[in-house]
C-alpha cells in the first residue's frame, strides 16, 4: 500500500485535507479527474474571516482582491441596503488559479498529486480501501476522503445519497474586464450589487467585481419552488438581469458575455457523512450556505477537520464508522449550526421578508449585521441573539412612534 490516504477531487476540501493531512506525517495521494489547473463555476468571493483561519491564503498571496462594500436590493419590497466599510467584507479570487495554488500547498506540505484520474467505483473491505479508475486500474489506502464535488461518486457508491432535487441551479459568467473599467463602475473599493428575487426567481442575483474580471450570476434553490410552478428559463432570466444591469448602467454597456455556463450548489448537508474507512468533505457531503450557495469556507473548513480525525484514527489504529463518527460531531459544532440556521430561515423567510428587509434598510446597525451575515464575517450562531435583540428593539420602537 503505497498511500495511507486517497483523497479523491482537488477542490477547496480535497487539497485542504491533503495539506492537513500531510503536514501530520501521513502518506497522502490527492487525485481529480481534471487537468489542472481547471476552472469551476464560482462567484469566487469568501468572508475576511476565511482569511483569518487559513492564514496561509493572504501569506502566499492567494487572493485576487478585496471589495468593501456593496448594495443589496429587494425587488419584492422595493428596498436597498448599502454598506461600505474602511476594512474590506469580503475578499475575492479567481477559481482556476486559487484551487491550484491550495493543490500546490497540498504537494508542499508532501502530498502526492495526480491529475486526469477519474474514480468510477469504490470498494470496502475489512483491512484496506480500493477505489477503482476509469483506465481500468485501482489503488488501494486505509481510508479514501470523497472531496469530489455535488455530484460525487464516493457518496454515491458508499450509499451516502445524493443531493438530486435538492440544488442550487445557477448561471453564471465571468470575464476579463480592465482595472480602469472596474474602477469606473465599482470604484477601487470594487462595490457589488446583490439583487434578491431578481426577475421574481426564488433566489438571487449577483455582480462581484474582482482585480481585473466581473463575475456575474443568478442562482435558483430549487427545493423553494413549488413542484406545480411553471419552469422557468433561466437562461432567458439572466439574460434579462444583464439587459437590467445595463440599462441601470450598473455594468458597462458593451460588456460581451459570450457562451454562458451553467452549474449546480447542494441545499443541504446529506444525513450521514462518513462510513468505514470513509470521509465525505466539502459539497459532496453538501457543505454550502442554503441561502447563498457560498461553499468554500464550509469546503476548507470539513478538510481541516476531517484531517484531524483521520490523523488520529490511523494513529490509534481505528478506521471505523464508529472512530470517524467524531468527524460529524465536530463540523455539526463547528459550521453545522450555521447551516442549519440558514435552512430555518429559509423556511420562514417567505412570511416575515418584507418585514424585515424594512427594519434593515432603515437602521445602519441592523444593516451592518446583515452584511456580516450574509457575507458570512459573522458566525451565526454567535450572532443571531444580538440580532434577534435589535429586530425587536426596532418593532417595539415603531409601534411606539406609530402611537
Ligand atoms: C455558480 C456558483 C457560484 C458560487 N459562488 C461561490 C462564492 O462566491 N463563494 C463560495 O464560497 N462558494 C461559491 N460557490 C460554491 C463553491 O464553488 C463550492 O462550495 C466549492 O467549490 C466546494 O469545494 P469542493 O472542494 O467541495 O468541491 P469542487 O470545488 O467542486 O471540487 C471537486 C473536485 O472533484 C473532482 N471530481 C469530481 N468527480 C470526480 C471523480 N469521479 N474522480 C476524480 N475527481 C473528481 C472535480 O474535478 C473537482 O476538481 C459557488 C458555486 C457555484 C456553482
Amino acid at each position: 500500500m503505497n498511500y495511507e490516504v486517497i483523497v479523491v477531487g482537488a477542490g477547496p476540501a480535497g487539497s485542504t485535507t491533503a495539506k492537513f493531512l500531510s503536514e501530520k506525517g501521513v502518506k497522502v495521494l490527492l487525485i481529480d479527474k481534471s487537468k489542472f489547473p481547471r476552472e469551476k463555476p464560482c462567484g469566487g468571493g469568501i468572508p475576511i474571516r476565511v482569511l483569518k483561519i487559513f492564514g496561509y491564503l493572504e501569506e502566499e498571496d492567494i487572493m485576487d482582491s478585496y471589495s468593501y462594500g456593496g448594495f443589496a436590493y429587494f425587488s419584492s419590497s422595493n428596498q436597498r441596503v448599502f454598506l461600505q466599510k474602511d476594512e474590506p467584507i469580503y475578499a475575492t479570487l479567481i477559481r482556476k488559479v486559487f484551487d491550484y495554488d491550495l493543490v500546490k500547498l497540498a504537494i508542499k506540505s508532501g502530498a502526492t498529486f495526480l491529475d486526469e484520474k477519474k474514480v468510477v467505483d469504490i470498494k470496502i473491505s475489512k483491512d484496506k480501501a480500493t477505489i477503482f479508475l476509469d483506465d481500468k486500474t485501482n489503488m488501494d489506502s486505509k481510508i479514501i476522503v470523497g472531496a469530489d464535488g455535488v455530484w460525487s461518486i464516493i457518496a454515491k457508491r458508499m450509499g451516502l445519497g445524493q443531493h438530486g432535487k435538492k440544488v442550487g441551479m445557477c448561471i453564471y459568467k465571468e470575464i476579463s474586464v480592465s482595472n480602469n473599467l472596474l474602477d469606473k463602475f465599482f470604484t477601487n473599493k470594487r462595490i457589488g450589487y446583490l439583487h434578491h428575487k431578481v426577475q421574481g426567481i426564488n433566489g438571487f442575483g449577483w455582480v462581484i467585481p474582482k482585480k481585473e474580471h466581473l463575475n456575474i450570476g443568478i442562482g435558483e434553490i430549487r427545493s423553494l419552488i413549488d413542484s406545480s410552478q411553471e419552469k422557468i428559463d433561466l437562461k432567458e432570466i439572466f439574460n434579462k438581469y444583464i439587459s437590467e444591469l445595463k440599462e441601470n448602467k450598473l455594468i458597462p454597456e458593451n460588456l460581451d458575455m459570450g457562451r454562458l455556463k451553467g452549474a449546480v450548489v447542494p441545499a443541504s448537508p446529506l444525513e450521514k457523512t462518513y462510513s468505514d474507512r470513509v470521509i465525505i468533505c466539502g459539497d459532496a457531503a453538501g457543505f454550502a450556505n442554503p441561502s447563498t450557495g457560498a461553499g468554500i469556507e464550509y469546503a476548507m473548513s470539513s478538510g481541516k477537520i476531517a484531517a484531524e480525525v483521520i490523523a488520529e484514527a490511523l494513529k490509534v489504529g481505528d478506521t471505523s464508522e464508529r472512530f470517524l463518527a467524531k468527524y460529524e460531531s465536530i463540523w455539526k459544532k463547528d459550521f453545522g449550526k450555521d447551516i442549519r440556521f440558514f435552512l430555518k430561515i429559509q423556511k420562514r423567510w417567505g412570511k416575515q421578508t418584507n418585514k424585515i428587509i424594512k427594519l434593515i434598510s432603515k437602521d445602519k446597525k441592523l444593516s451592518e449585521m446583515a452584511f456580516d451575515i450574509l457575507t458570512g464575517n459573522q458566525r451565526v450562531h454567535t450572532y443571531k441573539f444580538k440580532l434577534i435583540r435589535r429586530v425587536i428593539y426596532l418593532s417595539i420602537r415603531n409601534i411606539f412612534k406609530k402611537k
